[in-house]
């Protein structure tokens, strides 16, 4: 099993257990037999508009459901109806806040078939990306739900004379608008919603337009577990939707995660609209690199860069793009990490053995496709997987065959590629410094992969670049919620880190109250 051990840890199945799987598929199967529709959704009620059918990733001859787009005319009116219901979610008790989002996440694990199904439809994902999936939005509700009755609580007491008391409290800050990509339609979508709930904010959720109906069922789970239709509204749309929104003035607050252009389009917008003065949260892309030295174990180096490049088809922030290894162990590793790569089953990704399911969409495909063709005209090809003919006679197949390409320097790959290529660099052993500056030269920063058994080389590496997380001797996707928090800084993202301690005091704001006794 080349993604190796990941597969069964705490995916709440173990891949060999036959009956275990039986049961799962059946439960995928049984949450595809209903029709999923996504509509605006202001106040709980859905808006009428033109309809447009969500086609599968997986096959352009597969609809997954219809979906109904917003206007800017509706987003002007989701902005006010979320302002209408501040007053009351502000004052609702954190405990109950978290009460909701805690309900909200054992719900998402009794209809996981649903989900699962979506995921995979919608989405493109296999099985194990999938239920990875579900059980990352369940840990974000329930780790916001925690963290959040420990911050929004009473509040701190500080120090202060005798004869006063100070409290110091955090309260929601508004109008959060959440703005979620499609490579994790569930988990992301979630995570930033239930966070700024959480603090005490009413939220107007943008999903993707390419998975809404997966953001609508999560919207749905969320009002039945006791968020009230005030403080959730939801307005599937494009680019055009989430622009209208982040220049409303109502908005209190904007949580991102997508492209550092967008990231940098929303900065404009909030600075120039009037109201408040208003925080962006911005989660973004990397040039992700992986440093091999001479001492790294070979096995754990071919494993780690095939989950690390290959795993959800690449299409992660996280992954693995440019591995730089040492010249004197090179041809080797790259050798067997071609190899290994030749094992990787491209396919429909309901087939459980399928390794790499279809990217996104059309605009994803023509990009990859493109990158290749110019890869194999600029750098060396070390592997070039190819597309299984019955894939390639389907109408628009949008799969993408794994490769890897290597490159003259490390220095040479200047934008992020969202998909299944891995681009190699090979230094030499006094080269480690060049190295160094062409991967903090990228202005990027977040993740990066360290293997070596040189206690001295990591701390080196680890001390001198400003990336978000450090992943050393393994694989350097699937930060887990509340152990491994995620997100960069630079180029990749404004932090503070999803999943970790300090995400949501960046949706409040703090109030200091001072009573003289
Ligand atoms: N948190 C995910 C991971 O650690 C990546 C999130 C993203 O792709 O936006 O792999």
């Amino acid at each position: 099993d080349l993604y190796g051990a990941d597969r069964a840890n705490a995916r709440g199945v173990e891949f060999g257990d036959r009956a275990a799987l039986d049961a799962l598929l059946a439960e995928v199967r049984q949450g595809g037999s209903a029709r999923f529709t996504a509509a605006p959704v202001i106040d709980g009620r859905p808006q009428a508009g033109a309809e447009r059918s969500v086609v599968s990733p997986i096959d352009s001859a597969t609809t997954v459901g219809e979906v109904i787009e917003a206007t800017p005319e509706l987003a002007a009116s989701a902005m006010r109806a979320a302002l209408a219901g501040f007053a009351a979610w502000r004052s609702t008790p954190a405990a109950s806040r978290a009460a909701a989002l805690r309900r909200a996440a054992d719900l998402l694990e009794e209809r996981r078939g649903r989900f699962l199904h979506l995921l995979q439809a919608e989405g493109g994902k296999t099985l194990d990306d999938a239920m990875a999936e579900v059980r990352e939005a369940v840990d974000f509700c329930r780790y916001y739900a925690a963290e959040g009755s420990r911050l929004f609580g009473t509040g701190a007491t500080m120090p202060g004379p005798t004869g006063e008391t100070n409290m110091l409290r955090l309260r929601g800050r508004g109008v959060f608008v959440a703005i979620s990509p499609w490579n994790f339609p569930l988990a992301i979508f979630l995570g930033q919603v239930s966070a700024a709930l959480m603090a005490g904010n009413v939220v107007v959720a943008k999903p993707a337009e390419q998975t809404p109906l997966i953001a609508a069922q999560a919207v749905g789970l969320l009002h039945e577990a006791g968020v009230p239709v005030s403080a959730l509204h939801i307005l599937p749309g494009d680019g055009r939707i989430g622009a209208a929104l982040v220049a409303h003035p109502a908005v209190g607050g904007v949580v991102f995660t997508g492209s550092t252009e967008v990231a940098r389009q929303i900065n404009r917008a909030l600075a120039a609209k009037d109201g408040p003065i208003v925080p962006l949260i911005a989660e973004t892309g990397g040039i992700n690199a992986m440093i091999v030295d001479a001492t790294a174990l070979p096995e754990q180096v071919i494993d780690d860069v095939i989950t690390s490049a290959f795993r959800s088809a690449g299409q992660r922030c996280s992954a693995l793009r440019l591995l730089c290894v040492q010249e004197d162990v090179a041809d080797r590793m790259i050798e067997m990490i071609a190899g290994a790569a030749r094992d990787l089953s491209l396919g429909d990704p309901r087939t459980i053995s399928t390794h790499i399911g279809p990217v996104i969409d059309w605009e994803a495909k023509s990009r990859l496709d493109r990158h290749i063709a110019r890869m194999k005209r600029e750098a060396v090809t070390r592997y070039a997987g190819e597309i299984p003919p019955s894939l390639l006679e389907r109408e628009a197949s949008l799969y993408v065959a794994p490769h890897i390409f290597e490159l003259p320097g490390s220095e040479s790959l200047a934008e992020e590629v969202f998909g299944p290529i891995l681009h190699v660099a090979r230094f030499r052993a006094d080269g480690l410094d060049q190295v160094l500056s062409a991967i903090e030269g990228t202005g990027y920063g977040l993740t990066l992969g360290v293997h070596s058994r040189i206690d001295a080389t990591v701390e080196r590496i680890e001390s001198r670049l400003p990336v978000g997380n450090v992943y050393v001797n393994r694989n350097m996707i699937g930060a887990v919620v509340g152990v491994q928090p995620f997100g960069g800084s630079g180029l990749s993202g404004t932090g503070p880190k999803a999943g970790g301690p300090h995400y949501l005091q960046r949706f409040a704001t703090e109030q200091t109250v001072t009573i003289n006794t």
